[in-house]
């Protein structure tokens, strides 16, 4: 999508994606993203401004800020989008977020030094120095529902609280297909191997800047022994007796939904 940085007039009306150190500036009554002109903005010297997308024929503008006086009641984690009715908006906000991580932490270039300056056509910054060029960073990540008759392998890891558990999941590595990191990261979490892997769906999920990439598996042989310093406790859980989940929102949450539901329609 085109992207560039922009001088927008008084007048230029849009949705604003303001986002100052990853978190998004939401209107206090409804908490969703501002509307309106520019100058009702109330957003001093920002640091730059792009096109980032359009919305119901409205365009959508990224305003990268740096203004520490800002009330801190009107910034939120992008997360606070995901409830919103509209997916567009979780969508959007995510791209915003990624954005301006990206663009405030490719200042200066890599490989020499020099100042980078954002790409005109495409969303880009470029060491005019010597030639490197950034993209917007993305780090797949593979989620994976696995099941073993009527039941699915849930885990809690030490980020959560207890009685929360989720399906697995695992950063893609270099050189790696999101096949293999699937297999891979489930004997590596939990010891088990896996069979008939089937592709799920997908959800961005810019903290800070994953791919989510959900697949379905079919337990094939092994006992869980947790991965030390990773998996507090894993288990098979029946479908009628599950735990706390993620919200049906996020990508692993639905999944773990559908299994419930299709298990639930085989009975
Ligand atoms: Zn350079």
């Amino acid at each position: 999508m085109k992207s560039h940085s922009l001088q927008l007039k008084h007048h230029d009306q849009g949705y604003w994606f303001v986002v100052n150190r990853g978190k998004l500036k939401l209107t206090t009554e409804s908490l969703s993203i501002p509307f309106g002109a520019w100058n009702q903005q109330q957003i001093t010297e920002p640091e730059m401004i792009c096109h980032i997308g359009q919305w119901q024929e409205q365009p959508c503008y990224l305003v990268v800020s740096n203004d520490q006086q800002q009330e801190p009641e009107q910034w939120h984690s992008a997360r606070a989008l995901l409830e919103q009715a509209e997916q567009v908006w979780f969508e959007l906000a995510s791209r915003a977020v990624q954005l301006a991580l990206f663009l405030q932490t490719h200042r200066y270039c890599g490989q020499c030094g020099s100042k980078m300056q954002l790409v005109s056509w495409e969303l880009a910054m470029l060491c005019h120095k010597c030639g490197h060029r950034c993209y917007p960073r993305i780090s797949p990540c593979v989620l994976v529902a696995i099941c073993k008759e009527q039941q699915i392998l849930l885990a809690r890891s030490k980020r959560h609280k207890p009685g929360f558990f989720s399906i697995l999941a695992g950063f893609v590595e270099s050189g790696e297909t999101l096949e293999q990191a699937a297999v891979r990261e489930v004997y590596e979490e939990v010891g088990i191997r896996i069979q008939n892997l089937r592709y799920a769906g997908s959800q961005p999920w810019p903290f800070p800047h994953s791919l989510m990439t959900g697949f379905l598996a079919d337990y094939h042989s092994g006992d869980i022994v947790c991965q030390e310093d990773e998996i507090e406790e894993a288990g098979w859980f029946d479908f009628a007796a599950l735990p706390d989940i993620p919200p049906v929102q996020t990508l692993s949450g639905r999944m773990i939904r559908q299994l419930q539901a299709e298990t639930s329609a085989d009975e």
